[in-house]
């Protein structure tokens, strides 16, 4: 076996983390969520996720029968909501398609919605005991440091050798769960001791042929892109009131909050009140700024601009884009986190207090 293979294994026994909430099943639905809500998430806020997540649903045939704003509804603030919607795609597929048997091979895994390489294999590692490597952010860093591996790790030069570093380290065979301790130990070790910032080498158990640590360039790897400032972007949110109630529309399935309920938006210039006549139907008071919230996503930055607004008359039809809503009540839909801040800040509610300090009459 692979030194490190061998070292991270006995570490795992007194080191590694042995009480999540998802381990010790080879229920390949719960080995999936798990990994899918892992992505981009860090483990503490994964937990009541997870928790509630399973409660709803808790076989893939519920999740599949499920409509997706009800998947959306217990995903709210999690982000990232197309790893919600790929879940209950990949759940009807797999439903449809494989008679409701989850695949149990990494290549078949992957042609699913939303199960990149990696993940498969964590998958098929953890469901199904398949001999296969991870390439997840954390076993990146730790194999360019063990490795001495200079280069941004997402380059595919160097991504395609990472990926046959983490295949050469694997444990020979799968026989006593040694893949499932592994790739556990993997995971736990970039989680907790091989982190990102300040890595705590002297509890690491690969530091004797660490090159990084050996070669004092710890802080060196993986080597960063040198990042652009994120742009910015900037939109006006409608806080429609009437008899108390908040107006908020469905957004479009794709975009970064597709399906998710939001306040109205509207473009930084336009005028609220001649929108609100024109393309809602809907008569306004003269409206009153509220502070603005600043919210970043991956990729750029949001200003979002709110103003409430009384309404005077109101001849929307709402069909299903459209929703009257008391604010406190809003927090129990499918809204992102910004949205849901915004309203917490704005009518101080706090989970299911309904008082409000803004007069919405
Ligand atoms: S010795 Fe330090 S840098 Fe090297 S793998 Fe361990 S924690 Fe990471």
């Amino acid at each position: 076996m692979s030194p490190i293979a061998t070292q991270l294994i006995l570490w795992h026994k007194d080191h590694g983390r042995h009480h999540l909430p998802w381990q010790g099943s080879r229920d390949p639905y719960a080995v999936w969520l798990s990994e899918i809500m892992l992505q981009q998430t860090q483990v503490n806020t994964v937990i009541p996720y997870y928790a509630r997540f399973m409660q709803e649903f808790p076989t893939l045939s519920s999740l599949a029968q499920a409509p997706l704003d009800a998947v959306l509804v217990i995903w709210s603030g999690l982000g990232y909501y197309s790893r919600a919607r790929n879940l209950h795609l990949a759940a009807r597929m797999i439903m449809q398609d494989y008679q409701g048997q989850f695949p149990d091979t990494r290549v078949i895994l992957q042609k699913l919605p939303g199960i990149g390489r990696s993940t498969a294999a964590a998958i098929a590692v953890f469901a199904f005991n398949k001999r296969e490597a991870i390439l997840d952010g954390n076993v990146k860093r730790i194999l360019t440091r063990y490795f001495g591996i200079a280069g941004y790790p997402e380059e595919s030069r160097i991504k395609n050798l990472l990926w046959e570093k983490s295949e050469e380290v694997l444990p020979v065979t799968c026989r006593e769960n040694q893949i499932e301790t592994y790739t556990q130990a993997l995971m736990d070790l970039g989680a907790t001791v091989c982190i990102r910032h300040t890595p705590i080498c002297k509890a690491c158990p690969l530091q004797h042929n660490c090159v990084a640590f050996k070669e004092k360039r710890v802080d060196q790897f993986p080597t960063t892109r040198l990042r652009k400032p994120l742009p910015k972007k900037e939109a006006v949110f409608l806080l429609l009131m009437q008899h108390q109630k908040l107006l908020l529309e469905k957004r479009p399935a794709s975009g970064i909050w597709g399906e998710l309920w939001c306040p109205p938006e509207i473009k930084t210039g336009i005028d609220a009140a001649s929108y609100c006549q024109h393309q809602l139907g809907i008569t306004v008071q003269s409206p009153i700024e509220l502070p603005i919230l600043d919210h970043q996503f991956t990729h750029f930055k949001l200003r979002i601009h709110p103003q409430l607004l009384q309404v005077v008359s109101n001849t929307l039809d709402p069909h299903n884009k459209f929703i009257w809503i008391k604010p406190s009540d809003a927090l129990e839909y499918a809204i992102p986190a910004p949205v849901r801040k915004l309203l917490k800040q704005n009518f101080l509610l706090d989970n299911h207090d309904t008082s409000n300090h803004l007069n919405t009459n």
